[in-house]
């Protein structure tokens, strides 16, 4: 086979070329049977407010559970997942499970008089080329999640998108009355563009930003810099990746009000986050003494 490359120019169809080919085709095979074998797990992490470590949130983060490799982590599946368009049916699984859990952690925790939790859950802009916004209607009518305790993070796909597409989709999203974050703040696309551009209500300050504040570098005046653009525009900020009390209380002090990170907890699989949202006093990553609180 030749294939016409403009200008009477031909290129021969190269080795190296079907091996891509098979491999994205293998990929494909192998992420569908995964799909059909029901491999893929979510896990929670807990959003906390920074002041009192109380549980206001969880973010569900998708593993691949495979039969030989061991737990797969996002990153090392996501990438393919966009590329075969596999994203697609993988990311409304995660999104129905996500709903569907919340909505039974909900009827727990309100006969206990603990204040409903929001999911979050994220959607690279490669999803936003599909009919999302009808699928994320269908799961929230399928498990009666109420909307407004559903975040999508927009969280960017390696490959180009198409912006006013994107934005299109978004609006569809916020009409239905959910709540739309913009992922990694700070990196990328997730910048002071998309502030402008996309209907959003939350911003997820990127870890890199969250880091420097343990350090005295004159760089963590930008993790405070953006809670105060946070501010000035009216956006929640949800700080990402906390490690340390240090940066807590830092990020407290510039009037940051809400985080996650491994210092309120890591991701949990389904039957651990059960049981962390029954409890009635959950505080997490605070210095706790006798008789405070
Ligand atoms: P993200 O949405 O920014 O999620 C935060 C990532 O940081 C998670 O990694 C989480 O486990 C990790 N993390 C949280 N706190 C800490 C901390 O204190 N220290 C450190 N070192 N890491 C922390 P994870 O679960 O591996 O996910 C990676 C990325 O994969 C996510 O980044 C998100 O962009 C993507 N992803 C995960 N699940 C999904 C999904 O269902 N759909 C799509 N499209 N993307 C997903
Ligand atoms: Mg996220
Ligand atoms: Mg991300
Ligand atoms: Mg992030």
């Amino acid at each position: 086979h030749a294939k016409r490359t403009g200008k009477g120019r031909y290129e021969v169809f190269r080795p190296e070329m079907q091996e891509a080919f098979e491999k994205t085709v293998n990929l494909a095979t192998e992420l569908r049977r995964a799909l059909e074998r029901d491999e893929f797990v979510v896990y929670y992490q807990p959003i906390c407010t920074l002041a009192d470590g109380k549980l206001v949130g969880l973010e569900a983060l998708v593993r691949w559970r495979h039969p030989t490799r061991g737990m797969v982590t996002p990153m090392e599946f996501i990438p393919a997942a966009e590329d075969t368009e596999m994203i697609i049916p993988i990311g409304h699984r995660v999104l129905r499970q996500a709903c569907r859990s919340a909505f039974e952690w909900n009827q727990q925790r309100t006969p206990a008089g603990l204040p409903e939790l929001t999911v979050h859950v994220n959607v690279s802009t490669r999803q936003l080329r599909g009919d999302v916004a009808k699928s994320v209607a269908d799961v929230l009518r399928e498990t009666g999640l109420a909307a407004s305790r559903l975040v999508l993070e927009i969280t960017e796909s390696h490959q180009a998108l198409d912006l006013t597409q994107v934005c299109h989709q978004l609006q569809r999203l916020k009409d239905l009355g959910v709540g739309l974050a913009i992922d990694d703040f700070g990196t990328g696309f997730s910048s002071l563009l998309a502030l402008r551009q996309f209907p959003i209500d939350t911003i997820k300050m990127d870890k890199s930003f969250v880091d420097d504040l343990d350090e005295h570098s004159d760089r963590s005046d930008l993790a405070r810099a953006i809670v105060q653009l946070g501010r000035t525009v009216r956006r929640d900020v949800i700080a990402e990746g906390i490690e340390s009390d240090r940066q807590r209380r830092a990020l407290l002090d510039c009037g940051c009000r809400l985080g996650q990170g491994y210092l309120f907890g890591k991701p949990l699989d389904h039957v651990a986050t059960t049981a962390l949202v029954s409890e009635t006093r959950f505080t997490a990553g605070l210095h706790r003494h006798a008789g405070a609180h």
